[in-house]
């Protein structure tokens, strides 16, 4: 029987208006600090493209590290599993903006998800691509089903003038000989892929094609193959929530990737792609009402991957 997503979305959105003002609405990102915590969207796209939603489900936010996803899935267009070599594929059990990690393993992130991998992303994707912002723009609007995504050059410059330890990251990375690309770019192409801004109907339609063995419904193209999809979910599952993503996949049971706007978005396989906004984070850095709502979804609806 289909669930009533209507309903569960919206009775969702009323459980957790108490939690709203519990956590922490990022700061060391200045722009993002003045975002209103009182936001909340929800959004579900099916399989078969219906959309359900509540809330400012259509208000856009900034993704950050929600797109680390994206550039994984260029990554893998261009390279295959060749990127491997460069990026690891476990959870780091660190915070997501660790270093201490990258010196005893010797450069090599963790996982493409931490932000050290991502970087590494970042570099094979501008290996790879003549403009490769432009192109993340274009394929993000096409994955979207929206031509309307834009990102959000004040964000990507509050993230440029604070980010030190991102450029610390790219340094370390750099002196183990894992970047190719000057260091500015890598940093300037990082910054500009978390300011891209979505709303959460954008999300639930723009990963659709995880859910959907790697087709997109909207342009019929094949973005991955349905192997390749079933690894970005499984990286999702175990690094997806950063040093959270444990007690995450125990408590909501269904891959996911946050984003320390207060987005989070999660796929169903076969079902659906669900996406939550709510900008107050929790101590991991992950939303911390979107991560009770997608814990309250999976519970009402009975459906996780377990
Ligand atoms: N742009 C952010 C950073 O690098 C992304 C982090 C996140 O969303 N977790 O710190």
């Amino acid at each position: 029987m289909t669930p009533d997503y209507q309903t569960i979305l919206d009775e969702i959105r009323d459980e957790v208006q108490p939690l709203l003002a519990q956590g922490q609405v990022a700061d060391y990102i200045p722009r993002l600090a003045c975002v209103p915590w009182q936001k909340f969207g929800m959004a579900v796209v099916t399989l078969d493209g219906q959309l359900y939603r509540t809330g400012d489900a259509d208000e856009a936010f900034s993704i950050q590290s929600i797109s680390k996803v994206y550039t994984l899935t260029l990554a893998l267009q261009s390279i295959g599993d060749k990127l491997w070599r460069r990026v690891g594929r476990e959870p780091s059990g660190n915070a997501f903006n660790s270093l201490v990690q990258l010196e005893l393993e010797h450069g090599l992130p963790r996982n493409p998800f931490i932000n050290a991998g991502a970087l590494v992303v970042a570099d094979v994707v501008l290996g790879a691509m003549p403009d490769p912002r432009a192109q993340l723009l274009a394929t993000v609007r096409r994955w979207a089903d929206n031509p309307g995504v834009q990102d959000d050059p004040e964000v990507a410059r509050s993230e440029q003038a604070n980010g030190f330890r991102n450029a610390a990251l790219a340094n370390f990375i750099r002196s183990f000989g894992n970047l190719e690309q000057a260091i500015d770019e890598v940093l300037g192409f990082y910054f500009y892929q978390c300011s891209l801004a979505m709303s959460c109907e954008d999300l639930a339609r723009g990963f659709l094609f995880l859910a959907n063995r790697g087709y997109c419904r909207w342009t019929g193209d094949r973005i991955l193959s349905p192997d390749q999809a079933k690894r970005i979910n499984a990286l999702m599952l175990t690094c997806g929530t950063y040093d959270a993503a444990g007690d995450f996949a125990y408590h909501v049971g269904i891959p996911a990737k946050s984003g320390v706007g207060g987005g989070i978005v999660a796929v169903i396989p076969e079902r659906l792609a669900v996406a939550v906004w709510s900008p107050a984070l929790n101590a991991k850095g992950n939303s911390l009402a979107g991560s009770a709502a997608l814990e309250r979804f999976t519970t009402k609806t009975g459906l996780s991957i377990f």
